[in-house]
C-alpha cells in the first residue's frame, strides 16, 4: 500500500494533544526509539508516539486511523518477529503507562500496560503475592499475556491468560471498554491468546498467587545423557503433582558465576526446575529426581521468586540477534528425542537453545474453548531459538533452527505459540487457533472490521455483511 501523506500541521496537532512525546525521524533519538529487543529487526516507523495515558492511546489510535497510517502496538517490545513496531507506521509505544497497584484483600494487581514482568514481580513479591507469567522479567507484559503466557508457574496456576480478570482495552474506532467475565465477554475471550488484534490494551487486571518462595533453579547433565534425561523427563512430567514445573534446555554453559569454571562453555542439558510446595514437602519432592541420575550441576535451592523469574536476564540483554521457530508437541517419542539430541550437540552459539515448556497441570484443565488458546492438550510447548550477538552469524544461527524445526516438525501437533513464532503466515495462525479460529474471525468482525489492528499474528475479520 502506498505511504499516505502526512501534513505538518496534523502531525503538530497530534503533538499539541498529546502529553507524551511524538518522536519523528529528524529526532536525534530516533535511531534508539525505534529499537526493539531483537537487534535483527530494523524497522524504520513514521511516528512514535510515548503515550502516557489513555487520553494519549486514544488519540494516537484516532489519527492512525484518520490519516489512513499503519498502526503498531508496542509493550515490552520483546516480539522476536519484530511485531511491536512496522515500516511507516505510527507506533504506539505504551513504555510510559507504568504502574502497578495491589489490591492484597482481593488478591489482584492491576497493570499498566507499559509495564514489563520485573515490575509485576516487584510489586507483587512486596506482598507475598506473584502472578504467572514466563522466564525472563524483562518481557513485557502486554505482549505476552495476549499471547497466552508460559512460564514457571505455568503447571501451578495455569497460563498467564488464565489468571487475566478484566482488560482495559482502546477499539479501532477509538472507544474505550472494559473485558472481562460480565463486560464484553466475548471481547474477553478473544483477548485470551488471541494477541493485539483486537484493540490496544492500556491496563490487566490479574488473580494474584500466595507465592513468594521458589525452590527451584537449574540441574545440568551431560549431553551425552540427552536422551536418556528427556526419556525420563517426559515420563516424569505429565503426571507431577501441579506444584512442580521443570523445562528442559539444551544450553551452553555461561562463562560466569554461578557456573563453575569447569563446566563454561561446555554444551550440556538440563531442567530449569520451579517447585511451590513448601521446603520440606519439595525436598521429598525432589529426592527421586536427584535419585535417577547424579546432576553435572545442581543449583535447585530456596530463593524468592523474582529471582528465579530474572535469573536469566543477564544472558539475554536487549541487542542480541534472535530467530525461532517453534511447535506445540502432543508426545516426545524416541524417533523425536534421536533428532532433538542431534541438533543439541550442534548449537550454533553459546546463546542458542532448545526449551520444552510443559502446559499440561492447571493450564491443561482450562477447556480448549473456555479462551482463544486451544492446544489445552498438547502436553509441551517446544522453541528451537537461535540466538547470537554478531549479525555475521545469523545464517548458520538461522539455518540451524530452521533445520531443527523442519526435523521435528512432523512429529508435532500442528500448530505453535504464536508468542514464539516469527511472521509465518496465514497458515500457521490458523493451525495455532485451530477450531478457536472461526469464532476469532467473527469477534475479529466485531471489533476490528477493518483489520486497523494487523501488525500482529493476524486474524482477518469476516467479511462486512
Ligand atoms: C527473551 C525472551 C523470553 C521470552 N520468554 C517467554 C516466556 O517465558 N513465556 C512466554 O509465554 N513468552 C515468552 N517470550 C515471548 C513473548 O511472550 C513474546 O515475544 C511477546 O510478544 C512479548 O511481549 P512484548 O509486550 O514484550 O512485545 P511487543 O513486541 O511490545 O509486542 C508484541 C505483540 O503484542 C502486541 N501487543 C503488545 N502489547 C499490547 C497491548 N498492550 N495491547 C494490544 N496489543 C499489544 C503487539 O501488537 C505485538 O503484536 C519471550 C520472548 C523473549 C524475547
Amino acid at each position: 500500500m502506498p505511504t499516505p501523506k502526512l501534513d505538518d500541521n496534523s502531525t503538530q496537532q497530534l503533538k499539541a494533544t498529546l502529553r507524551g512525546r511524538i518522536i519523528e525521524p529528524t529526532d536525534k533519538d530516533y535511531d534508539d526509539a525505534r529499537k526493539v529487543y531483537n537487534a535483527m529487526i530494523d524497522k524504520k516507523p513514521r511516528l512514535i508516539a510515548r503515550c502516557v495515558d489513555v487520553a494519549d492511546v486514544i488519540a494516537s489510535v484516532n489519527f492512525a486511523r484518520e490519516n489512513t497510517l499503519l498502526l503498531a502496538i508496542r509493550s515490552g517490545g520483546h516480539n522476536a518477529g519484530g511485531l511491536g513496531i512496522a515500516d511507516d507506521a505510527l507506533v504506539i509505544d505504551l513504555a510510559p503507562i507504568k504502574y502497578t497497584r495491589v489490591d492484597p484483600a482481593a488478591r489482584t494487581v492491576t497493570v499498566g500496560s507499559g509495564c514489563t514482568w520485573g515490575d509485576v514481580d516487584h510489586a507483587t513479591h512486596g506482598f507475598g503475592f506473584a502472578v504467572p507469567s514466563g522466564i525472563i522479567s524483562t518481557t513485557g507484559v502486554g505482549g505476552l499475556t495476549l499471547g497466552g503466557g508460559i512460564g514457571h508457574l505455568t503447571r501451578k496456576c495455569g497460563l498467564t491468560i488464565d489468571n487475566l480478570l478484566s482488560a482495559d482495552v482502546v477499539l479501532a474506532d477509538g472507544k474505550f471498554v472494559r473485558a472481562g467475565a460480565d463486560e464484553n465477554s466475548d471481547l474477553f475471550w478473544a483477548l485470551r491468546g488471541g494477541g493485539g488484534n483486537f484493540g490496544v490494551v492500556t491496563a490487566f487486571t490479574f488473580k494474584l498467587h500466595k507465592i513468594d518462595i521458589i525452590y527451584g533453579g537449574p540441574m545440568l547433565y551431560e549431553l551425552s545423557e540427552a536422551a536418556e534425561v528427556i526419556k525420563w523427563y517426559r515420563e516424569l512430567i505429565p503426571g507431577a503433582p501441579d506444584d512442580l514445573n521443570g523445562f528442559f534446555a539444551f544450553m551452553t554453559v555461561p562463562p560466569a558465576p554461578p557456573f563453575p569454571e569447569n563446566l563454561h562453555l561446555k554444551k550440556m542439558c538440563g531442567v530449569v526446575w520451579a517447585c511451590t510446595a513448601p521446603q520440606s514437602k519439595a525436598e521429598e519432592m525432589f529426592k527421586p529426581i536427584r535419585a535417577f541420575k547424579k546432576p553435572a550441576l545442581d543449583l535447585v535451592g530456596l530463593l524468592p521468586q523474582p529471582a528465579l523469574q530474572s535469573m536469566f536476564d543477564a544472558l539475554y540483554p536487549p541487542g542480541l540477534q534472535w530467530y525461532w521457530r517453534a511447535d506445540f508437541v502432543n508426545e516426545l517419542s524416541d524417533n523425536a528425542i534421536a533428532e532433538h539430541v542431534r541438533f543439541g550437540y550442534a548449537l550454533p552459539s553459546m546463546h542458542s537453545t532448545m526449551h520444552l515448556y510443559p502446559i499440561n497441570g492447571a493450564a491443561s484443565r482450562v477447556g480448549k474453548h473456555e479462551t482463544a488458546w486451544n492446544y489445552r492438550n498438547a502436553n509441551w510447548a517446544q522453541v528451537m531459538v537461535g540466538v547470537d550477538p554478531d549479525p555475521a552469524n545469523n545464517e548458520k544461527t538461522i539455518s540451524w533452527t530452521k533445520n531443527y524445526y523442519d526435523a521435528l516438525h512432523p512429529y508435532s501437533a500442528g500448530g505453535a505459540y504464536v508468542n514464539f513464532m516469527m511472521d509465518e503466515g496465514e497458515d500457521r495462525v490458523k493451525a495455532t487457533y485451530g477450531d478457536n479460529y472461526e469464532r476469532l474471525v467473527a469477534i475479529k468482525g466485531k471489533y476490528d472490521p477493518d483489520n486497523f489492528f494487523r501488525v500482529n499474528q493476524n486474524i482477518k475479520p469476516a467479511k462486512k455483511s
